[in-house]
């Protein structure tokens, strides 16, 4: 008999022990049955004669031998019914624990540690019967949104319902499992050369998920991102990957570029997306080195009013100075830094540099600073703001922060929380790049922003003939309606400039009046203005006649 199964839970601490007792009662059984056939043949028609009368009375230890004969068998049964019974109770108890250790206890999905074998067997067959296999990625985008919002049995009520639609959608082949938080999979066989198969399914998919979900408190919408990769090429002729493991680390790579891409979208994996993926992480470990050695520094680009053409103040732009890779903008660091958790410290660093930079300029130029939506969802990014003024010795009025459409998705809440208590201090806050995201008349109403920006994708309209964009138009009224100023982004050139005067007053800023500078070149120009503290002004503020003054060399 196979050891393990005759393990008994009474002595679980000394299997052997319980063994050798279960191998003691089985000889003792199978002795007294030989015995009772020895002794049995002879001495029961003794007792049944003596019974009955016909006969004298049988030997009492003869007797005696038959009744233990007996008892032990007895006893023999029992050991044996009770030792089936406690091997078909263990075997259900590994059944489960087995069961228990392979999926996952909220959606009954396979677990990640199990879908690796379940990937192998759906090959295994698929191979078998000359089919490919494609493996499946999906990632909620906005999931830590619901259940920040909604809380997490809402969260994990969604996680329930959307496995449930995935199921019904998924060929019966097909093996679902959920790798981790927001994070789901599936491996599933398909007629070699006929990925299209594939691309129905998933497109489907995005149409079923796209559906509201409809808890009893509330309805909650999911976007999701998908990274595919076959064990085939397109054409169906050649096995590409050999492995399971393979499989899933190029549909990982496709997710992630799907998600790079603006999420809510699909991709199969290409080789491409390998050496994208080791430049993003050669990218990652540069800006962790580079945040230790102070690599990031902030540049300044001029704010101007439109009316008098005096300079007003700067925004406070990130740049990277990387050895290997030259000066690096914003929008390929901050993602990254936003991604791998280092855009609170990042950002933190610069603005301790901008305030000692700014502290030198005239108090009359205000100082803007970008903040991204992570940072806002810290619920104590203002305290520390604040305290970092202080430190700094920064008067909160010459700052102003400038957040985007996007942080209007997160807490509003909070959002709205953080910029009260900022304000109270007398920091001013403006919504930027307005109009490329989503932001509504309510938000804007009810959101006690001090300014809007509009964005240069709107700007650049004004250049073409005529002069005119009817965005900025509108975006100006909306300003001028809700009691807001505007700032007006990408002023290149004077076409635009002259368009932007027509429309009232504005503050404006772009490479027409310069490139963003480092802190020393920011410093020279201020110095030769007399806008340095403590310094004297060669001449009066700037107005519009002499606006060259602070124009740069174009690129
Ligand atoms: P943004 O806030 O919309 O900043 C304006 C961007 O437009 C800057 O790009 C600026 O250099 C560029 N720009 C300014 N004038 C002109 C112009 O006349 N024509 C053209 N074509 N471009 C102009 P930059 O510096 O590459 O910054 C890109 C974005 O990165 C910024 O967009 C901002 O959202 C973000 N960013 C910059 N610094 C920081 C930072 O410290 N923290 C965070 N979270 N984001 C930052
Ligand atoms: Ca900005
Ligand atoms: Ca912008």
């Amino acid at each position: 008999m196979d050891k393990a199964t005759v393990l008994t839970d009474h002595e679980p601490e000394n299997p052997l022990k319980a063994a050798d007792r279960d191998i003691v009662a089985l000889g003792i059984a199978a002795a007294a049955i030989i015995l009772l056939v020895g002794t049995g043949g002879s001495v029961l028609p003794k007792v049944m004669d003596a019974m009955f009368g016909n006969g004298p009375r049988p030997d009492i230890v003869l007797i005696n031998a038959l009744l233990l004969n007996i008892a032990l068998i007895i006893f023999g049964w029992r050991r044996y019914r009770e030792l089936t019974r406690e091997i078909a109770e263990r075997r259900r108890a590994e059944e489960r624990a087995h069961q228990l250790a392979a999926t996952d206890p909220l959606t009954h999905c396979l677990n990640r540690r199990s879908m690796l074998t379940a990937t192998e067997e759906v090959r295994a067959r698929a191979a078998a019967r000359g089919e490919a296999v494609a493996y499946c990625m999906i990632d909620l985008d906005n999931f830590k949104q619901i259940n920040d919002i909604h809380g997490h049995p809402a969260g994990d009520a969604v996680l329930v319902m959307l496995c449930n639609r995935l199921r019904a959608l998924l060929p019966r082949e097909a093996r679902l499992a959920r790798l981790g938080g927001d994070e789901f999979a599936f491996v599933m066989p398909f007629p070699a050369g006929h990925a299209e198969r594939v691309d129905d399914l998933v497109i489907r998919m995005f149409e079923n998920l796209a559906q509201p979900f409809r808890l009893p408190e509330v309805t909650v919408e999911l976007t999701l991102s998908i990274g595919l990769a076959a064990d085939h090429d397109p054409d169906g002729t050649i096995g590409l990957v050999v492995d399971a493991g393979t499989l899933m680390q190029q549909s990982d790579m496709a997710l992630y570029h799907a998600k790079k891409q603006g999420r809510n979208r699909y991709f199969w994996f290409e080789p491409s997306m390998e050496s994208e993926l080791r430049f993003r992480n050669q990218l990652e470990t540069g800006i962790r080195r580079g945040l230790a050695r102070g690599e990031f520094v902030p540049y300044y680009e001029q704010q101007i009013d439109l009316d008098s053409g005096a300079l007003v103040g700067f925004e406070m732009l990130a740049r990277w100075r990387s050895p290997q890779l030259g000066v690096i903008s914003p929008d390929t660091f901050v993602p990254i830094a936003e991604e791998i958790g280092l855009i609170n410290e990042l950002s933190e660093r610069l603005m301790e540099q901008a305030f000692a930079d700014a502290k030198e300029w005239d108090d009359s130029l205000t100082l803007s600073i970008n903040i991204s939506p992570v940072q806002l969802r810290d619920p104590w990014f203002a305290q520390r703001l604040l305290k970092k003024l202080v430190a700094a010795g920064f008067p909160p009025q010459r700052l102003e922060i400038e957040i985007t459409e996007s942080c209007l998705h997160e807490n509003i809440g909070l959002v709205r929380s953080m910029i009260m208590s900022l304000r109270n201090q007398g920091v001013q806050v403006s919504l930027d790049d307005f109009g490329t995201g989503y932001s509504s008349i309510e938000q804007l109403r009810n959101l006690p922003f001090d300014r809007l920006k509009i964005d240069r994708s709107f700007v650049s309209e004004l250049r073409e003939p005529g002069g005119r964009s009817r965005i900025v138009e509108a975006i100006v009224s909306l300003g001028r309606g809700l009691d807001l100023p505007l700032t007006v982004e990408g002023v290149e050139d004077e076409q635009i400039l002259k368009a932007l005067k027509s429309m009232g007053r504005l503050k404006a800023q772009g490479y027409f009046y310069g490139l963003p500078e480092d802190a020393d070149a920011v410093r020279t120009r201020l110095k030769a203005a007399g806008r340095l503290t403590g310094i004297m002004a060669p001449a009066q503020t700037a107005t519009d006649h002499d606006l060259t003054f602070y124009r740069a060399t174009r690129p």
